[in-house]
Parts: C-alpha cells; structure tokens; sequence
C-alpha cells in the first residue's frame, strides 16, 4: 500500500479489514483435491471444519473505522485477539468459503456482529476476491469492507411491525366476525340437538322402550349436526376468500416468495429457514397467492412451535421433492416440540388451538386450500420435530377444472 492508499485505508468512513486467507484457501483447494465433489454438502456435513481452518486465518490490519465498529481503542489488542474471530460467524465463513470455490469474484452478506464492548451490531459486508481458478497467494491479502446498517434496521423493524400489526388487526376482525356469526348461526342446530338428545333419552328410559321414537330423534340429531356442519364449512371458505387465479410455477419460486414473506418474523425469532429444493422439479399449477399462503401460515406455525417451547436450536428446513412423476411433495420440518401424537388429526380441524390467541383456522384453510388444488396435507413427528407435508400434483397432472 503506497501512502496515498494507506491514509484513505486510515481515514474511510467505510469499516475496512484486510486478511490473509491464503492459508484457508490451500486447506480448501486440499479437501477438493482429496475427492470431496460437493464442496456446500462437505461444509454441513463438518461443522468442525471452520474450527480447523481457524488457524490458517489472519486478519493483517484493520482502519480506524472498523475498530470503533468492532469496539476495539486499540489496532494491537485487536489484531492480538483477532485470531479468535474466524469460526464466529460460520455462516458467512461459509459464504466465503463456497465464493472461492466457485470462483466468485465478489462475496457479500449482512450479519450480526458482537462486539468487543457488548453491542450487537447488524452490518453488510462485502469483498473483492481474485478471478479464476486463483493461486492461493492471491487471497494473501482480501479487503472486507463494512457498513453499520442498525439504523437501517431499526426503520425496517418498526415497518415490519406495523405491517404486523395490521395484518393481526384484520384477522382479530376476521374473528370477530366469524365469531360473531358462529354463535348466531350454529347456535340453532345446536339447540334442537341437544332437545332431540333429551328426547331420546326419555324414550330409551320408558318402559318398555320406543324404539322407534329414538331411531326418529336419533335421524333428526344426524340432520342438524350435518347443517352446523355445513355452517362452519361456509365460514371456512369465507375466511379463506378471493378467487382461484391459476398459473404455472415452479416448487423453487414458490417456496422463495413465501420465504420472503417470513424471514423477517423467522430472523426476530432466531430462526433459520434452509430451503432445499433439487433443480428440474416439475412445474405445478395453482393459485401462487394461496400456495404461498400454505407454505406461509405452516412456517409461522413453526417459528411460534419453536418459540414458545423456546427451544434451543431453531431450524426450518423446507424441501420439496417430486416422487412419482405425479405430484410434487413440499415438506416443512421444525426443531420445536412436535405435535402430540393423539392431536395429530386434529390440528386440520377447524377452531382447534393450543394458543392463547389461536383461532385454529390455519391448517384448517391450508388444508382446504391444498385440497381444491387436487392435493393433500398431512401432519407427521420427525426426530425432531413436527413436519407439514403436502402435494400438489404436477401441471399435466391437472384436472381440467383448475
Ligand atoms: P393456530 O395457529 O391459530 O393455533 P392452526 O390451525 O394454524 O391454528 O394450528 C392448530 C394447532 O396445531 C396449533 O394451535 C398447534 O397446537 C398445532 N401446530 C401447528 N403447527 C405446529 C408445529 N409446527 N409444531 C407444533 N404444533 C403445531
């Protein structure tokens, strides 16, 4: 660095760390030499291997800025204790990792940091890496580069809560509505059943008993269980709303629509959502707004699984797969505590809740939803948690009305 460079290092606003990464390059080009062929599958398969390469990693130097963002006085103690920083953040070591192995030229991310005086800060960092299959000395000296977004964050937290909040007023409307006209309109069968079941119990208690006068009052609870029936079916299509629009997508776009839609809730949860999704997956066609929906409400039912169990690790992990040429599975997979075997059913029910605030109508919709698509949802235990499953048959396995 000549010395117009080094005071433009010294002075920029922008948080600026140089680090030798040569060494952990060589350990990575060792592994691919040594016949590993998914490099991105060896890295999840070896956590272990961010703490192996930790000391290959150097950071060289850091300017002023970077050491006010990582809450260091002094460049010495940083660059003393600086060789503890590699395996911090394995996520976005990985990022790195996987940019020199497909040659990236440019690798970036956001991430949280913790400083060295008890901030957390959430930054975008990014950096240059050197083109083509480089030598390893090429990555002897990388600039990252910083920016503190808090602000930033700060802005998009408040949008995204209110955003939140509004959505929750419409459903708590939404309820009080359904609520409202639930009680007013299955409250009349509800009536005459429990009178035709005090009927049949006098008739079954005379002596000798009418038969015939139970079997009648028996037919007439059957009828209006079966209108209450179709009461709360009606009250289900209306919460569910709007129209059938139709149109071809793809699994992959899907799930990431509806990702997008949760990662803000998943990131406040600590939750991390992995999407895994085989390429050439065939197309299936639907209602996007309602698929997502699905995907949607079962990843939220996941994150507060998750939350109020608080468990330790958070994970979602989404997969789509297409079995038999037919339908395409998408399965959403939690680390909370899973459902109790004897509520398995149930949960598709509607009005069913283990929530405080639950309505119960979530799977209930969803799975109505899956279904006028011609598809099933079902509810299974994992090892370690609770995994939604549902498919939706592949477009030319469509019936014509959809
Ligand atoms: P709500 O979310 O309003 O309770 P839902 O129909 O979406 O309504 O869910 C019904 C119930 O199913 C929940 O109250 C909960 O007991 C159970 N449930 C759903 N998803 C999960 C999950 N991932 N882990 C554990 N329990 C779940």
């Amino acid at each position: 660095m000549d010395l117009r460079h080094a005071d433009l290092f010294e002075i920029s606003p922008i948080s600026i760390l140089c680090e030798d990464w040569s060494g952990v390059k060589r350990a990575i080009d060792a592994v691919i030499a040594g016949g590993v062929e998914d490099f991105d599958r060896f890295l999840d398969d070896n956590p272990q291997f961010f703490f192996d390469v930790r000391r290959f990693h150097r950071i060289l130097d850091a300017n002023r800025s970077a050491l006010d963002l990582l809450g260091f006085r002094d460049k010495e103690t940083f660059l003393e204790e600086s060789r503890l920083r590699l395996p911090a953040n394995p996520a976005s070591n990985a990022q790195v990792f996987k940019a020199m192995v497909r040659g990236d030229t440019v690798c970036q991310g956001e991430r949280v940091l913790h400083t060295k005086d008890g901030r957390v800060v959430p930054i975008l960092w990014r950096a240059s890496l050197p083109a083509g299959p480089a030598d390893p000395d090429a990555y002897s000296r990388l600039y990252f580069f910083a920016v503190d977004v808090s602000e930033l964050k700060r802005v998009q937290d408040a949008l995204m809560a209110a955003q939140a909040n509004l959505s929750h007023a419409g459903r708590l409307s939404l309820v009080g509505e359904l609520a409202a006209s639930l009680t007013h309109e299955v409250s009349q069968p509800l009536v005459s059943i429990a009178s035709h079941a005090a009927a049949a119990t006098r008739w079954l208690s005379r002596q000798p008993p009418n038969l015939d006068e139970v079997a009648t009052s028996l037919n007439r609870i059957t009828v209006s269980t079966q209108h209450a029936v179709r009461i709360v079916g009606k009250m289900r299509s209306f919460a569910r709303r709007g129209e059938l629009v139709t149109e071809p997508m793809t699994p992959q776009d899907c799930i990431a629509d509806a990702v997008t839609l949760v990662e803000h809730e998943a990131y406040r949860q600590k939750t991390r959502i992995a999407v895994d999704v085989p390429p050439h997956l065939p197309t299936i066609v639907g209602d996007r707004t309602q698929i997502q929906q699905v995907i949607v409400n079962i990843a939220y039912n996941a994150i507060q699984a998750m939350q109020a169990a608080k468990s330790p690790e958070r994970r979602i992990a989404i997969d789509a797969s297409a079995d038999d040429g037919e339908a395409v599975t998408f399965t959403v997979a939690d680390t909370g505590p899973g459902i109790p075997d004897e509520l398995l059913a149930r949960v598709f029910q509607p009005f069913f809740s283990t929530k405080e605030e639950g309505m119960g109508l979530g799977l209930s919709i969803c799975k109505t939803i899956v279904e006028e698509h011609g598809g099933k949802l079902w509810a299974a235990n994992g090892p370690q948690g609770a995994i939604l499953s549902f498919s939706l048959p592949v477009a030319s396995a469509q019936p014509a009305t959809l």
